[in-house]
């Protein structure tokens, strides 16, 4: 079932309409490190302002307690926001109370306001689906319909993602629809040859991804932290990398689905192995089979693929035409062992047909490594919404919003 969309919300000059956005940016001594998902919200709250509503945005910042922490405050967002949206932005001080509700009471037509954040309040997160609810009907007051547009939190069970949907007239922005249409084509109608690229830190965390795209692509290309387990799997010895022992017979079971199913799963053949962890490491490039051949033998770690490898997995991306990439390479904040991911990102904006970033810390290695987002067909400012999507899972956020997994 389709989502709702705004439309469905009929005529909304003069109406206070709550958008639910994601502005849950990096910080960095206070300042925005990367304005990424304030950008991303523009579209639909453009065009809201556009058609005369009187706009309340909520987001949250960060994972504060329940109560206020001036350190995850939205005030510099406020700023950020209406420097991009070029107009004024009311910031209001708490979430709900009299503040907030002033700030909402004197909105004009097309006027838009950001109210503090959301987790500065226990509701928001509450385990407990009565105390959600109580929350969701205080933010409810200061609004007639809902659009939920933040797609980072969709398969979150939060009060303003779900609760506040169920009470209000709700549909979704522009930034969810265009996240679902995407993610829609890499599960439903990818054009082939379709290359599916993972990295990061755990295999653990990327499970269900494996199972449920491994029927539907071509080449799997495996890189990053999980490329050790996959290597220990196939009987090499990987020194003190990054090892999930206790994923060795679920990986020996993807090796053996995957030639089943014709799929290549394409391992690095060299890998950058390093002295220890950290920025003044001594490294040098070792054969996958022969990791502890280097001087450091068993304490060697990888953190990074190879030239080699890094050349391979550019030449399978060039040659597809849907890629969907997600964890990083290599330990890519080190500049030492960022090679590796700067390698596949540029490879990934050379693809002619669709080319997807998915991942917080992906999304964030691209834009580090001075790539702009416009390089690549999309780049998803969901990370764990995506990846949740892309297993199959149910996503109460879109669920709640009329849309049901097919
Ligand atoms: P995403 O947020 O894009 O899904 P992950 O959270 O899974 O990505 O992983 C990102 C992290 O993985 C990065 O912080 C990076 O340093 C780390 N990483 C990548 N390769 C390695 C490696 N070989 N050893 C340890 N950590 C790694
Ligand atoms: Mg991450």
């Amino acid at each position: 079932m389709p989502l709702r969309t705004i439309d469905s919300l009929g005529e909304l000059a003069g109406k206070r309409v709550i958008v639910r956005c994601d502005l849950n940016v990096p910080l960095g001594d206070g300042q925005i490190t990367d304005d990424g998902r304030i950008r991303a919200s523009l579209p639909t709250l453009n065009s809201l302002i556009n058609a005369g509503a009187r706009v309340v945005v909520i987001s949250h910042l960060g994972r504060p307690d329940g109560s206020p922490d001036a350190k995850y405050s939205l005030a510099p967002v406020a700023q950020r926001l209406s420097e991009l949206l070029g107009k004024g932005v009311t910031f209001a001080s708490d979430t709900v109370g009299s503040v907030a509700r002033d700030a909402v009471n004197e909105l004009g037509d097309g006027d838009i306001a950001l109210l503090e954040n959301l987790r500065f309040n226990a509701g928001e997160t509450a385990k407990d689906a009565g105390e959600r609810r109580a929350f969701a009907g205080e933010l409810a007051a200061f609004g007639d319909a809902l659009v939920s547009d933040g797609f980072g939190v969709v398969h979150r069970k939060q009060a303003s993602v779900f609760e506040l949907a169920e009470i209000l007239p709700s549909a979704a922005g522009q930034l969810i629809a265009t996240e679902l249409e995407v993610l829609d084509r890499l599960t439903e109608s990818p054009t082939k040859p379709y290359a599916v690229v993972l990295g990061g830190s755990k295999v653990s965390d990327k499970l269900g991804v494996i199972e449920h795209l491994l029927p539907r692509v071509d080449s799997l290309l495996i890189g990053g932290g999980m490329l050790f387990t996959f290597l220990a799997a196939k009987g090499h010895r990987v020194g003190a990398s990054l090892l999930e022992v206790d994923q060795l017979d679920v990986v020996r079971g993807y090796l053996d689905r995957a030639s089943e199913l014709g799929v290549e799963i394409v391992l690095p053949t060299d890998v950058v192995v390093a002295s220890k962890f950290g920025a003044d490491a001594e490294h040098q490039v070792r054969p996958a089979d022969d990791i502890e051949g280097s001087p450091w033998g068993e304490s060697g770690l990888g953190l990074d693929i190879g030239p080699e490898t890094a050349a391979k997995f550019a030449e399978v991306i060039r040659a597809s035409d849907t890629v969907f990439w997600n964890g990083p390479m290599g330990v890519f904040e080190i500049p030492a062992f960022a090679a590796g991911t700067k390698a596949i990102a540029e490879a990934l904006t050379e693809v002619t047909g669709l080319s997807v970033v998915g991942g917080g810390d992906s999304a964030a290695a691209v834009r580090a490594l001075g790539f702009t987002d416009d390089q690549f067909g999309h780049i998803s400012t969901g990370g764990g919404a995506s990846l949740e999507f892309l297993e199959g899972k149910s996503l109460p956020g879109l669920e709640v919003l009329g849309w049901s997994a097919s």
